[in-house]
C-alpha cells in the first residue's frame, strides 16, 4: 500500500509518500510559510531528484494541492494519478483520553478532535485543517489519524495524576498525557528486535532527544511513565523549553515582571532551555561547539541537559523495578556521542557500561558486550509508524 503521511503544523506541512511493503519513502518534502509571503515547497524523490518551488500558498488546502501537483508532475513526480495514493495517514498531536490507538477518520472522530482543541490549541487545529483539506481534495481516499499521545494512555493513575484537586482533573482533563508516542513505540520495538526477545518481556527506557525531548519507561511494551506532561513543557531540558520547574517560580516571575499568561508561556516555551541558559543557541551542535570554546554558560546548559536525562534513567529503572535496555533517538540522541556518553557516565552500578569506540562510531549497539543493560542508538521513523498503522487500519476495514 502507498500512504501519504501528512504532518500539518500552523504554517507548515511535512509529508512523506511511503510504500509500506518496501518500508521506503518514495518522496518527501515540506511546505513552509503557508499563509505568508514567499511560501516554499521543497520536494525530493527517493532517487535524489529534488525541486524547490516558491509560490503564494494561502492555506492548507492550497498547500496540499501543490504537494499533489508535484507528486503528479512528469519530471519530479512519483504517481501517475491521484488514485495511486491508497490512503492518507495524519500525525495528530493530541488524542486526549479518547484515542488509545490510531483511528480511521470519520465525522465523529473529527468532532472529538475539535472537542479536544483546548488541550492542544497550537497543534490540533492545523491537524484538523489538514484532514478537512484532504476530505475536499481526495474525498474517496481513506484517512487515518495517529496520535502522539496514544502510546502513553497505558500510564497508571499514579503516573498521570498531578497533586492538585481531583476535581480539576475531572473538570478540565488536567493530567499527564505525554508526547512523542510514535517514536517511543517504534524505538522500543526496534530495541526488542535487536535483543531478540518479545517486547512483553523487557523493561526499556527510551530517550527521544530532538528540539523537543522526552523519555518514557516502557514496561513490557506499555508506557508506564513519561517526562512530558499535560503539555510538552514538562520534564527534560529542551532547545527552548524549560522542562521541570517549581510552579512557584513561574508565579513569582509573573508577579515580579508583570507578565501576562501568554508572555509567561512564551518565556517557558521559547526562551528557556538550552537557549535560555546559554544565551547562545537552542541547537545542541552549537552548544557543544561553545562548550569546546570554553563558554561557561553553554557548559551549564550542556550539563543540566545531560544530568536530567541521567536522573530520569534512574527514576524509571526504579519505577519499573529493573532495566534491560536504554535507547537514544531523535536528532541529538542519534547524532551526539557527547550527550550519550555524559548521560551514561557513572551508571555502571545500574548495569550500564558504554563502549566508547562503539559510541563514537555511531554503531547501533553502544554498550559493551558485558553490559547488563543494552544501550542502543536507534534512528526513529515516526512517518513509517504512521504509514504502517494506516495500512493496518485500512486493510482491516477492507476485509471487514
Ligand atoms: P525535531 O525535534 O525538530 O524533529 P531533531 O530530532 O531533528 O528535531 O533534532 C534537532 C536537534 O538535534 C538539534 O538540537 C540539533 O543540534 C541536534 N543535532 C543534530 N545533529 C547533531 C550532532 N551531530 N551532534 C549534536 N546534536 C545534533
Amino acid at each position: 500500500m502507498k500512504v501519504l503521511v501528512l504532518n500539518c503544523g500552523s504554517s507548515s506541512i511535512k509529508y512523506q509518500f511511503i510504500d509500506t511493503v518496501q518500508e521506503l519513502a518514495l518522496a518527501k518534502g515540506m511546505v513552509e510559510r503557508i499563509g505568508m509571503s514567499g511560501a516554499v515547497l521543497s520536494h525530493s524523490r527517493y532517487d535524489g531528484d529534488s525541486i524547490r518551488i516558491v509560490a503564494e500558498i494561502l492555506d492548507h488546502t492550497m498547500a496540499i494541492e501543490y504537494v499533489l501537483a508535484v507528486m503528479l508532475s512528469k519530471n519530479h513526480g512519483v504517481i501517475e494519478s491521484k488514485d495511486d495514493i491508497d490512503a492518507i495517514g495524519h500525525r495528530v498531536v493530541h488524542g486526549g483520553e479518547t484515542f488509545s490507538g490510531s483511528v480511521f477518520i470519520t465525522d465523529e472522530v473529527i468532532k472529538t478532535l475539535q472537542d479536544n482543541v483546548e488541550l492542544a490549541p497550537l497543534h490540533n487545529p492545523p491537524n484538523i485543517k489538514g484532514i478537512q483539506a484532504v476530505t475536499r481534495l481526495l474525498p474517496e481516499t481513506p484517512q487515518c489519524g495517529v496520535f502522539d499521545t496514544s502510546f502513553h494512555l497505558t500510564m497508571p493513575a499514579q503516573s498521570y495524576l498531578y497533586g492538585i484537586p481531583y476535581e480539576l482533573y475531572k473538570r478540565y482533563k488536567i493530567r499527564k498525557y505525554g508526547f512523542h508516542g510514535t517514536s517511543h513505540r517504534f524505538v522500543s520495538q526496534k530495541a526488542a528486535e535487536a535483543i531478540g526477545k518479545p517486547l512483553s518481556e523487557l523493561k526499556i527506557v527510551t530517550a527521544h532527544l530532538g528540539n523537543g525531548c522526552s523519555m518514557a519507561a516502557v514496561d513490557r511494551g506499555n508506557s508506564i511513565d513519561t517526562t512530558m506532561g499535560f503539555t510538552p513543557l514538562e520534564g527534560l531540558l529542551m532547545g527552548t523549553r524549560s522542562g521541570d520547574v517549581d510552579p512557584s517560580v513561574i508565579l513569582y516571575i509573573m508577579g515580579k515582571e508583570g507578565l501576562s499568561l501568554s508572555e509567561a508561556s512564551t518565556l517557558l516555551n521559547k526562551h528557556s532551555g538550552l537557549i535560555g541558559l546559554s544565551g547562545e543557541s537552542s541547537d545542541m551542535r552549537e552548544i557543544i561547539a561553545a562548550v569546546n570554546d570554553g563558554n561557561k554558560k553553554a557548559k551549564n546548559a550542556f550539563d543540566i541537559f545531560n544530568y536530567r536525562i541521567r536522573k530520569y534513567v534512574g527514576a524509571y529503572a526504579a519505577a519499573m523495578g529493573g532495566l534491560d535496555a536504554l535507547v537514544f533517538t531523535g536528532g541529538i540522541g542519534e547524532n551526539s556521542p557527547e550527550v550519550r556518553g555524559e548521560v551514561c557516565k557513572d551508571l555502571e552500578f545500574l548495569g550500564i557500561e558504554i563502549d566508547q569506540q562503539r559510541n563514537a562510531n555511531k554503531e547501533n549497539l553502544i554498550s559493551t558486550d558485558g553490559s547488563r543493560v543494552r544501550v542502543f542508538r536507534i534512528p526513529t521513523n515516526e512517518e513509517l509508524v504512521i504509514a504502517l498503522d494506516t495500512y493496518e487500519i485500512v486493510k482491516s476495514k477492507q476485509t471487514a
